[in-house]
């Protein structure tokens, strides 16, 4: 493998027309990947995909998203059957997403923070990796605070930070608790200065590459349906922050891959 796209949704409608497609032009450029799930409906979707591809670098983790899912119905028993199949690498995507959250909807925060710690019990459980969905709305909430918070008092430092957005004070406080961070297309964002800034200061060997298509697809594809094959154009952007060749990056990040999710342990 020569770049791991360590979260993407190529089981989404999205790709309804040409999923195959789009999975062969990463795995043509050596690109693995993990199908993340967002729902219990669409992590079993993941794994029928990864299952697919029996012998080729493509992997399924199971979660529900703190705003895609609908939480009152998530059974944590339904997620840790799944952790059985072998194509199943971590639990995610779970988390906080408070953006679209009015401040006074105590109610819905609590019942993500619910569900969130009970993923988190389950990763702590049985030993898997997990991975964290954050989303906060600056100045109005503090998302970060309450995961730190959390991870903290459960003393679980298996987890990476998918498309970390929060400031490089944070930053160092997932990383002392033993944390990844990872990075989309919007590090390639003009504006993207705070990520841009932590994205050039975390220990390389703590950073995964990540597209989350079809969502957040990097310059020069910005705005248009992402996909896993973009994920080259992240990891240049990285190597450009740091100054510091490509083939670095690409290399730091594929191992920091394979060791938090175990890739080499799968059957592939
Ligand atoms: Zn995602």
């Amino acid at each position: 493998m020569q770049l791991v796209d360590s979260h993407c949704h190529p089981q989404m409608a999205q790709y309804d027309a040409d999923r195959d497609a789009v999975i062969c032009r990463a795995l043509d450029q050596g690109i693995g990947l993990i199908c993340v799930g967002t729902t219990l409906e669409d992590s079993r979707a993941g794994i029928r995909l990864a299952e697919q591809y029996p012998t080729q670098p493509v992997w399924a983790a199971v979660g529900v998203h703190p705003t895609d899912g609908d939480l009152d119905q998530v059974n944590p028993a339904e997620l840790a059957a799944m952790l059985d199949h072998q194509k199943v690498v971590a639990i995610g995507e779970s988390g906080l997403d408070f953006f679209r959250l009015a401040p006074d909807d105590v109610e819905a925060r609590q019942l993500q923070a619910d569900v969130l710690e009970q993923h988190l019990l389950l990763a702590s459980q049985r030993q898997r990796p997990f991975i964290v969905h954050v989303r906060d709305r600056h100045g109005v909430f503090d998302a970060y605070d309450e995961v730190l918070t959390l991870l903290a008092r459960h003393q679980f430092s298996r987890f990476v930070m998918h498309c970390y957005s929060g400031d490089w004070a944070r930053a160092e406080r997932f990383l002392e608790l033993g944390g990844y961070l990872s990075f989309t297309g919007i590090v390639t964002f003009p504006k993207s200065e705070m990520m841009q800034e932590v994205a050039r200061r975390a220990p390389i060997e703590r950073i995964m590459i990540e597209t989350d298509a079809p969502f957040l697809a990097p310059v020069p594809h910005r705005g248009q349906r992402n996909e896993p094959a973009h994920a080259p154009l992240v990891a240049e952007a990285i190597a450009r922050l740091r100054a510091i060749p490509y083939q670095q990056v690409a290399e730091a990040t594929t191992r920091a891959a394979e060791q938090f999710f175990g890739l080499k342990k799968t059957a592939v």
